[in-house]
């Protein structure tokens, strides 16, 4: 199947509007099917309800996590569950203040404003954010030199919905100005197994409790590598099995894929190879390891570490990157300080 099939392969799915990319198609749409992060989905609910009952915007909110766990689809869920619009942009679109406040004037009533990677907006941009989320007023600099002069304008009442795959990066003035700030944990396997059989139900693909176990187990922790592993495992199963998905065709697929157990993909095991071959398994600075394995630093660390870190295969340490024991077995790799225990 092409990239671009694949894309639309949600239309073949029967009910859907035709050419509905496969990403919205399976996006939960309300809070009860949103799978998983259960303290957030309760707190959530609260702020919800409360917000609804009051006949006031909601708090601004900052959701913070890993790519792929859901960020974007809570903001959906936020505006569908209150009834309001949702307007999408992202930091670094944003590159001048007058590109927020074009966005922020059309903003009606109670609207949400969700802004991803938020980390990325120049600070220029994020100074005229400061009264708009404390009064929803904007102070605009119209014109240059002796003739400037600040204008202010009133806004509607509004939510600022921000996503980041890095808070640290956030300025603490922004940061404060979040009524709730939320954290996105990883999913677990059992968890990634219902996302998989809620998106198979969608897509019409079957599969057996078990297949959906595999697949979970095998997906980093993330939905949306949950739902990619689906895609790509029904398309081995339609054309090598009997087109149902179990655990054994699952785990068939994603061998082939090159996704080994832990989900760890090509690029993870270069990643952990790398840094044991090359370096004797560190410590080595982040930016030499990611020029060795011609990846950019940002992808590096936001995508591929966090990950090789939560299964105990990679360290930080203050003098750099270091590969655990746990890894040399992994890649049953001989040698290194690892192997004699001195590392764990
Ligand atoms: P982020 O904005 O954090 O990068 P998204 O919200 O775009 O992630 O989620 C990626 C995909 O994963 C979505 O298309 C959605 O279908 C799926 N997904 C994410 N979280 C969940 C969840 N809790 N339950 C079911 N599906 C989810």
């Amino acid at each position: 199947m092409s990239d671009a099939q694949d894309l639309f392969g949600a239309a073949a799915a029967g009910p859907l509007p035709e050419r509905v990319p496969a990403e919205e198609s399976i996006r939960p749409t309300r809070l009860e099917d949103f799978i998983g992060q259960e303290e957030l989905r309760a707190n959530l609910r609260v702020y919800l309800n409360a917000a609804r009952e009051r006949g006031q915007a909601m708090d601004h909110t900052l959701f913070h996590g890993n790519p792929g766990l859901g960020k974007t689809t809570l903001a959906q869920i936020m505006a569908a569950e209150l009834g309001v619009n949702l307007v999408c942009t992202s930091g670094p679109v944003l590159e001048r203040s007058g590109d927020l406040a074009a966005i922020l004037t059309n903003l009606s009533r109670h609207d949400i404003l969700f802004v991803d990677e938020i980390h990325r907006m120049p600070i220029a941009v994020e100074e005229i954010l400061y009264p708009a989320m404390e009064d929803f007023k904007l102070d605009l600099v119209i014109g240059q030199g002796p003739a400037a002069r600040t204008v202010k304008i009133d806004l509607e009442p509004f939510t600022l919905v921000g996503a980041t795959t890095r808070i640290g990066l956030i300025s603490s003035p922004l940061r404060d100005r979040f009524g709730i700030i939320s954290r996105l944990e990883y999913y677990t396997p059992e968890e990634l197994a219902r996302v998989v059989l809620r998106s198979a139900r969608i897509l019409d693909v079957p599969v057996t409790g078990d297949g959906a176990l595999e697949i979970g187990r095998r997906s980093r922790g993330t939905p949306r590598i949950a739902n990619r592993l689906l895609r790509r495992v029904r398309d081995f199963a339609a054309v090598f099995g009997k087109g149902i998905v179990d655990a054994e065709q699952a785990r068939n697929a994603l061998n082939r894929m090159d996704v080994d157990e832990f989900g760890l993909d090509q690029m993870d095991r270069k990643l952990l190879r790398v840094l044991i071959e090359y370096y004797n398994g560190g410590p080595v600075g982040v930016k030499t390891l990611a020029a060795a394995v011609a990846e950019e630093v940002r992808t590096v660390e936001e995508i591929y570490e966090p990950y090789l870190i939560q299964c105990g295969f990679l360290k930080r340490t203050p003098r750099g990157r270091m590969a655990t024991a746990r890894a040399y077995r992994h890649l049953r790799m001989p040698g290194g300080m690892a192997e004699q225990g001195l590392l764990e």
